[in-house]
């Protein structure tokens, strides 16, 4: 494996976490098989389909663990460069969860549709329609559209119902293009920490959509999309007979700030176990109280907050620095080289800023898997 990665690898296959470079990425293998099957039977129990977004771990080795142990149809990216590498990867059904708008993406984006991938792109704009129906005729390709819809995330989307109509009735006439359905993703409740408040800000939002829903079978368009829902509230839209494809990313991997969002029993997201780990080492420790480790700013994203210890309460993550953690010791336990099993406080943002992740089982490395999009920004 070092072979066949240089000397930027951080672990060989069978090493033991003592042996492994850090800072580094480690999933524990058992814990994301069993968010993998926990989601498979929520869903199957709904109903309804799940398509993955890969933009949380970026990984085409997890995605497709996703579609064979995860009851994934297909999978979601934010990007084309993101879409591009799963295509490329072997997927063959892949929705762009955004507004595709400069000329040479829309060009790129329908140059993937060219091997026979079935791709979707959201659309909020009427203008939007010309631009995509002339991407996907240069090529004689087709791409599926979904409608945006802010149902309450205050990002992109349109805001009513007809202005959903307008955009659908557009796509269906539209050369090389054709009307899939609507995105509908409230992103803004997915984090809402008591369970009641995020099941009424998702009552809300589903009412809206079944109303664009009907707006548009009145007019004699039907969906065979209604997607959103992330690894916060996917249940609530699961259940809620409007949505039939849920786009959960998270779930699967898990984060510090996802611990923080209370289930119906008002504990902790305990459904899904925490399988990714930021792998520190103490790197220095010449004052009472602190010890400094080598996980930074440039090895986790602490937008959603710091790390969190796993499983350990007598130390505390408290600073980062470009490439220093400041760790709060008061018993003065930690030693130069003891390693850390951090739970990163946003995994999407932390995936990105790797390599590697290093995979896991019954204390041996398992596997090296690529972060295969990383980086991917265009
Ligand atoms: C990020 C994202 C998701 C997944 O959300 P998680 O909270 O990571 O499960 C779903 N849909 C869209 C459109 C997203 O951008």
């Amino acid at each position: 494996m070092i072979a066949e990665y240089g000397f930027s690898a951080p672990a060989e296959l069978g090493m033991t976490l003592e042996e492994v470079q850090t800072p580094c990425l480690v999933i524990d293998m058992s814990a994301l098989e069993h968010n993998l099957k926990t989601m498979a039977d929520q869903v199957v129990g709904m109903g309804v389909r799940l398509r993955v977004h890969a933009k949380a771990h970026k990984s085409v080795d997890i995605a497709k663990l996703q579609q064979v142990i995860g009851g994934a149809c297909g999978i979601c990216c934010q990007k084309v460069s993101e879409a591009e590498v799963f295509v490329r990867a072997g997927f063959r059904d892949v929705l762009i969860t955004n507004e595709v708008r400069q000329p040479s993406k829309i060009d790129r984006m329908a140059r993937l549709a060219l091997g026979g991938a079935r791709v979707l792109c959201c659309v909020d704009d009427l203008e939007n329609v010309a631009e995509l129906s002339e991407g996907a005729s240069k090529y004689g390709v087709q791409i599926e559209c979904l409608v945006e819809f802010d149902c309450g995330g205050g990002r992109c989307g349109v805001k009513s119902e007809d202005e959903v109509l307008k955009i659908a009735i557009a796509i269906e006439a539209a050369r090389n293009l054709k009307f899939a359905g609507i995105q509908a993703y409230q992103g803004k409740a997915q984090h809402i920490q008591v369970y009641s408040e995020r099941r009424d800000a998702i009552a809300i939002s589903t009412a809206q959509v079944a109303e664009v829903k009907v707006h548009l079978e009145t007019a004699g368009l039907s969906c065979d999309i209604v997607g959103g829902g992330g690894t916060g509230t996917f249940a609530f839209e699961g259940g809620s007979g409007v949505y039939n494809e849920l786009q959960c990313g998270t779930y699967a991997l898990m984060d510090a700030d996802y611990n923080r969002v209370e289930s119906a029993e008002g504990v902790c997201q305990p459904m899904f176990k925490n399988a990714l780990f930021i792998l520190t080492s103490v790197m220095s420790k010449t004052k009472r109280g602190i010890a400094v480790c080598d996980a930074g700013l440039k090895t986790h994203a602490v937008d959603s907050g710091l790390p969190k210890m796993f499983e350990r309460t007598d130390v505390e993550f408290i600073h980062c620095a470009d490439e220093h953690g400041a760790i709060n010791d008061p018993q003065d336990k930690l030693c130069i080289n003891d390693q850390l099993l951090l739970v990163p406080g946003h995994c999407d943002p932390t995936c990105n800023l790797h390599d590697f992740f290093v995979c896991m089982r019954d204390h041996k490395v398992e596997a090296l898997w690529p972060i295969s999009a990383r980086g991917k920004l265009l």
